[in-house]
């Protein structure tokens, strides 16, 4: 595993993390699921990015990380970087959602029981609340921190100029922003107009959330949707709005593109994501290990050349 610094921060995450939003939680695969995280652990993956909602049903993916941790992964608690986040919707009423302090430390303390943790790594702030000042939800990420309930702060899916206003709040009370995880990927690039260099300024690291567009680039529905598959359940990856005829004939070049380079889809998707260095780490998600092994592999590849990126920039577009 290749390590990067986050940052200014002092803390290292690995260039590939684990994901744990789909596939994980009460799906009737808990065998699978454990053979997943032991194998991600094993290969140094040491990162497993989480929120309060991620399951099927929300807060199962905490649960069952949780009992990992204390069988499978027993003893190795500090050698794991644990996160996890608070802002979607979790639990009925006016305070199940949103970035209030109310909201985010009740779902804080919800997610460390669900884990049975004391801590966690990372908090995130999951997404922006235009209603709620900027301030009070940095603050609720500061007072976390304050009560050792997480060691850093983190925010997602903030604009850049969002982002530059966290920034400021959380300046304000002396607490760092480690990082922002923001979806990236060779069809999605908002993050490159102003973002990283927000971000660079800040000092703070960038983690890239479903780097393979959820399975789009890869050779998974090059010939049709499979049983089982993401775009085959109702769900995120609708088939009819992003398996169009087009799409498909473009990963299809694609993928033979990364078959010159020796390569998977996958794994050039994700050596795609991490070409810049502010890219802290990609995370990923599987439903396989034998998907995960794929992925990892990406880290035996050589460089992206100038001329591979233009050619790769011929498909894949924003
Ligand atoms: P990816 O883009 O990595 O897509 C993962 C899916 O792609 C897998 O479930 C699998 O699909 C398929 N796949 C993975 N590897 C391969 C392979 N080597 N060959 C063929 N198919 C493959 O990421 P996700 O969308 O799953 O997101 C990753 C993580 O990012 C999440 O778990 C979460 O932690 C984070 N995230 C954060 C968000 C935020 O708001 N902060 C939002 C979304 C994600 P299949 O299941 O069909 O087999």
């Amino acid at each position: 595993m290749e390590y990067r610094r986050c940052g200014r921060s002092g803390l290292d995450l690995p260039v590939l993390s684990l994901g744990l939003w789909q596939n994980f939680g009460r799906t009737g695969h808990e065998d699978r699921q454990r053979a997943l995280v032991r194998h991600a652990f094993d290969n140094g993956m040491t990162h497993f990015d989480l929120a309060n909602n991620y399951g099927p049903p929300p807060g199962s993916a905490e649960e069952l990380f949780g009992r990992i941790l204390r069988t499978d992964l027993a003893g190795r608690r500090d050698e794991i970087v644990v996160a996890t986040k608070a802002g979607y919707e979790m639990w009925p009423g006016r305070y199940g959602t949103g970035g209030s302090r109310k909201h985010m430390l009740a779902s804080l303390d919800a997610s460390l029981r669900r884990l049975g943790l004391d801590y966690v790594d990372i908090f995130y702030s999951h997404r922006t609340d235009p209603s709620t000042p900027i301030e009070e939800t940095m603050s609720a990420l500061e007072t976390a921190v304050r009560q050792g309930k997480a060691i850093y702060a983190g925010v997602s899916s903030y604009s850049a100029d969002r982002t530059s206003r966290a920034v400021e709040a959380l300046d304000a009370l002396a607490i760092p922003l480690l990082v922002h995880q923001a979806s990236y990927s060779m069809l999605n690039r908002w993050i490159e107009d102003d973002l990283l260099d927000v971000l660079e300024g800040a000092g703070a690291g960038c983690i890239g959330f479903s780097p393979l567009a959820q399975g789009l680039l890869t050779d998974r529905y090059l010939n049709g949707v499979p049983a089982g598959s993401r775009a085959a359940r109702s769900g995120p990856l609708n088939p009819d709005r992003y398996l169009t005829g087009d799409n498909r004939e473009r990963v299809r070049a694609l993928n033979k593109f990364a078959a010159e380079r020796h390569q998977t889809l996958a794994q050039m998707a994700l050596s795609w994501a991490l070409r810049d260095p502010r890219m802290t780490s990609v995370v990923v998600g599987a439903s396989s290990v034998s998907q995960l092994d794929d992925s990892l592999r990406c880290l035996d590849a050589a460089e992206l050349t100038n001329e591979e990126l233009a050619e790769i920039d011929r498909y894949a577009t924003d």
